[in-house]
């Protein structure tokens, strides 16, 4: 563990950090990154042994976002979104799928990524409206429109959700089906140009009359709740939560950098000496380091499948929102003016740390869940 994360360590320092500012500032997908990142074949992080990848879960992905999500958050987004494709292409796959997709995975050969949220329904990600019509016994038609797809126009397949393609599924068994990013009938909308996460290249894609070969179903058509609590939801949140942890102790270390480097000409003292600034400095670590140990116990109850894994889950990804979006705040608070600089490296933590909160599923939604699962409701009744 501690190899991979140093590998991530060493790509943060010498390619991510030399991406970053320009590709914040025109918005541009974290194609360098990404290379290295399959050079190094850290790509193949979660995919199977069996087919040559690493076979590692929840605690390595924790882990690798968080450390390169210090040095760019939007490279935490896309690897993370490449590993949670991988997941759940991995979780059921067919001898082909392995070999057409999983093997070229591992070989560092291929980037994937998840697809599920739609205009029509937004943060109940879990209910898709692209439509999957059985067209004969082994084909199918895919029409449909997917927002926000991280790394969106730029890697080698796309899983996408759809509705279940049996006639009696109810709109929550959907499917999940893996497409080649040549396939014809998909139609990217407009360069992405989000306020934060700017690297991210989360764009819209359309799918029209798309022609889909039954093998590239995952899993059984309209089994694929399951997936959403067993392979979506652990992998996503703790890819999410690992990359906006990365924020925060990004911005944790600005903070120490600043206060020790900040001198008065007219008495030489120190910020670093000031102890309401000692105290502040302190109250953030302590908010940090508790993010953090939440967050890698969640990543060990789920990957060892502990009975309240999914609640830790949940907690983790709500609370690394507040946690990121109020260290980046408080941190600025400390930066005094420099901080405020249009081009800075604290407001641009600012602007990418508010992803957190709306990205799926978004915090409203899962302290609902947290509440719901407390009081033995259904955790989807809505
Ligand atoms: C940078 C970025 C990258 C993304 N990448 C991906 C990706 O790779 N793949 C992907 O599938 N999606 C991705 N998304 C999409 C993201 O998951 C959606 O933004 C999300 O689904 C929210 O949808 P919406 O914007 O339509 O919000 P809406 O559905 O309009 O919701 C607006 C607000 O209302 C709240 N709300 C709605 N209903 C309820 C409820 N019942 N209870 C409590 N609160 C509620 C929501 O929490 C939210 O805060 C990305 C988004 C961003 C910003």
């Amino acid at each position: 563990m501690d190899r991979l994360v140093s590998i991530a360590d060493e790509i943060g320092r010498n390619v991510v950090v030399n991406e970053r500012v320009e590709s914040d500032k025109e918005g541009r997908w974290v194609k360098s990154s990404m290379e290295a990142l399959k050079q190094e074949r850290l790509t193949a992080l979660v995919a199977p042994v069996e087919c040559g990848g690493m076979g590692h879960g929840l605690v390595a992905l924790a882990r690798v976002c968080e450390t390169l999500g210090k040095y760019y958050a939007s490279v935490g987004l896309c690897f993370g979104m490449h590993c949670v494709g991988t997941a759940v292409i991995s979780a059921k796959a067919t001898t082909w799928q392995k070999k057409e997709y999983l093997e070229a995975i591992a070989a560092g050969k291929h980037l994937t990524t998840l697809a599920l949220s739609e205009a029509g329904t937004g943060a109940h990600f879990y209910i898709p409206q692209t439509s999957l019509m059985p067209i004969s016994d082994t084909s199918f038609l895919m029409n449909g429109t997917k927002t926000f797809v991280t790394n969106g126009g730029n890697v080698d397949s796309y899983v996408l959700s759809t509705m279940a393609a049996t006639e009696e599924a109810n709109p929550e068994q959907f499917s999940c089906v893996v497409v080649d990013a040549d396939t014809p009938g998909l139609h990217w909308g407009k360069e992405w140009d989000g306020i934060g996460m700017r690297g991210n290249s989360s764009r819209t894609l359309t799918a029209n009359n798309v022609t889909i070969d039954a093998s590239h179903i995952l899993g059984e058509p309209g089994d694929q709740l399951w997936y959403v609590f067993n392979v979506v939801a652990p992998y996503f949140i703790t890819a999410m939560s690992g990359t906006y942890l990365g924020i925060a102790e990004r911005a944790l270390q600005e903070a120490k950098e600043l206060l020790l480097k900040r001198f008065y000409s007219h008495n030489g003292a120190q910020l670093a000496q000031v102890s309401i600034l000692q105290h502040r400095l302190g109250t953030l670590w302590a908010r940090v380091e508790r993010t953090r140990t939440l967050i890698y116990s969640a990543a060990h109850q789920g990957q060892s499948g502990s009975a309240n894994a999914i609640l830790s889950l949940l907690s983790a990804k709500a609370e690394v929102a507040s946690c990121c979006v109020d260290t980046v705040n408080d941190v600025m608070t400390l930066a005094g003016g420099i901080g405020f600089a249009s081009n800075s490296l604290l407001g641009m933590l600012l602007r990418d740390a508010r992803a957190a909160d709306v990205m799926s599923p978004t915090t409203d939604i899962l302290y609902t869940w947290i509440g719901r699962a407390m009081l033995d409701q259904p955790i989807l009744s809505e």
